[in-house]
């Protein structure tokens, strides 16, 4: 398969010659921490391949990563050795944590790594100039290694020091295999999509998914709309949704969008019922509603049933199908039925399935139902960044800067 446009000037870890290189990694292992012990390895599981690639392939590795977003220079639970034990379990390998981004350990260290032994360096955060790309630190990073590769996909969107400085302080850099799948994923529902194409989105963010919705907009034939997103859309058609969560601003925002969908002629499907209550803590009110409309004392904070039949329709015959964002508050049992209905009617479709951004990811899993789609995108904002046209900082830094800078040192292509 052509690699991507988006990656065709860069160069894959497999065009290296890893044997005796002293590999940094750059992965997102920002995964969610509960007393010490991480809750969701999936991060982590999706990064494992290029790791066990690069240590088949006889490198030396260091690994680093953000985690949260610390306030100080150490916090314990921020701290990156929950992570490393579980990816020791995992991997069944000796990883050593470096308790200091900038330290000159890494120097002695990796030259005497064994096979199954890696460095990681801690949070990358707790140094401040992680986020300010300044005073030096990619230079540091850069004094200690041959090759760089960058597998955190869920971070390229960032102008950081070890996404952006550090590559273009190495000559020998490129990408991991996780971000070759994603892009690939991504470019698939971009470029390469079959009609019918379904586009779901749900969520409460409205402003970040415009930009897609227009971005969509000539290659979706239906948009299938839930969450409190939709109610914008119905306010503009000046049904009354009591308390549900919705602003002027996003009103006048669907009015325009329902104008040039309708004169494109895409479809668009909106809530037809809602499962609604006095409040989010209140589950014993809740009731279904007859029609689109919500009484003034009452919250709309789930599709209904006539609505999860509706969707659930239209999903049946697509043969592409991208989805972002919950369809209700999942977080809470009683308003998470109309999400779990749509991941299944996703599930039960044979057609190419993605899902990208942070919380309808969650809900996929909550679900039961993540094994059933083609991808799960690990990327959040880097994934809605790149479906709305975006290029990615840290993709662009690993393009050759002119001719004479082209990779060349253990590249073999
Ligand atoms: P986003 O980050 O834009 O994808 O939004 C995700 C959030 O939207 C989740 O935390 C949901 O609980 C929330 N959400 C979804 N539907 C509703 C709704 N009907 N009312 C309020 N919040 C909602």
């Amino acid at each position: 398969m052509l690699r991507s446009k988006n990656l065709r000037q860069i160069l894959s870890i497999e065009d290296f010659d890893l044997y005796d290189q002293k590999l940094f990694l750059r992965l997102d292992l920002n995964v969610p921490i509960k007393n010490g012990k991480v809750t969701d390895s999936t991060r982590i599981e999706r990064a494992i391949p290029t790791i066990r690639y690069a240590l088949e392939q006889g490198a030396k590795v260091v690994i680093a990563s953000h985690l949260g977003r610390p306030k100080a220079d150490y916090q314990k639970e921020l701290s990156l050795d929950p992570i490393a034990v579980k990816l020791s379990e995992l991997m069944d390998i000796e990883v050593i944590l470096i308790e200091e981004v900038r330290s000159e350990a890494p120097k002695a260290l990796l030259a005497s790594l064994k096979k199954n032994q890696l460095l990681m360096l801690e949070n990358l955060r707790f140094d401040e100039d992680e986020i300010s790309n300044e005073h030096g630190l990619p230079s540091f990073l850069a004094s200690y290694i041959d090759i760089y590769i960058n597998d955190a996909f869920g971070a390229c969107h960032r102008n950081h020091a070890s996404i952006v400085g550090l590559p273009q302080e190495v000559k020998s850099r490129g990408v991991g295999l996780l971000i070759e799948k994603e892009v690939e994923m991504l470019d698939h529902i971009l470029f390469n999509f079959k009609s019918p194409y379904v586009a779901i989105l749900g969520g409460a963010k409205m402003s970040d998914k415009i930009p897609m919705i227009e971005h969509f907009i000539d290659r979706v034939d239906s948009f299938v709309i839930g969450g409190a997103m939709a109610y914008a859309f119905l306010a503009a058609q000046d049904i009354p949704l009591g308390r549900s969560l919705v602003t002027s601003k996003e009103i006048s925002l669907s009015r325009k969008l329902l104008e040039r969908l309708k004169v494109r002629e895409k479809n668009i499907y909106l809530p037809i019922d809602h499962r609604v209550s006095s409040s989010l803590k209140n589950t014993k009110d809740i009731q279904n509603t007859k029609g689109q409309s919500v009484l003034n004392n009452l919250m709309a904070l789930d599709i209904g049933e006539k609505t999860e039949k509706l969707f659930s329709d239209v999903i049946k015959d697509a043969k592409t199908i991208f989805w972002n964002g919950p369809m209700g508050v999942f977080e809470t049992p009683e308003f998470s039925q109309g999400t779990f209905a749509v991941a299944q009617a996703v599930a039960e479709n044979t057609g190419f399935k993605v899902v990208g951004g942070g919380d309808s990811v969650a809900a996929v899993y909550a679900s039961g139902f993540a094994d059933k789609m083609t991808h799960i995108s690990t990327g959040g904002g880097a994934s809605l960044a790149y479906l709305q046209g975006e290029v990615l900082p840290g993709l662009k830094a690993l393009e050759p800067i002119k001719q004479s800078d082209r990779p060349s040192d253990g590249a073999m292509t």
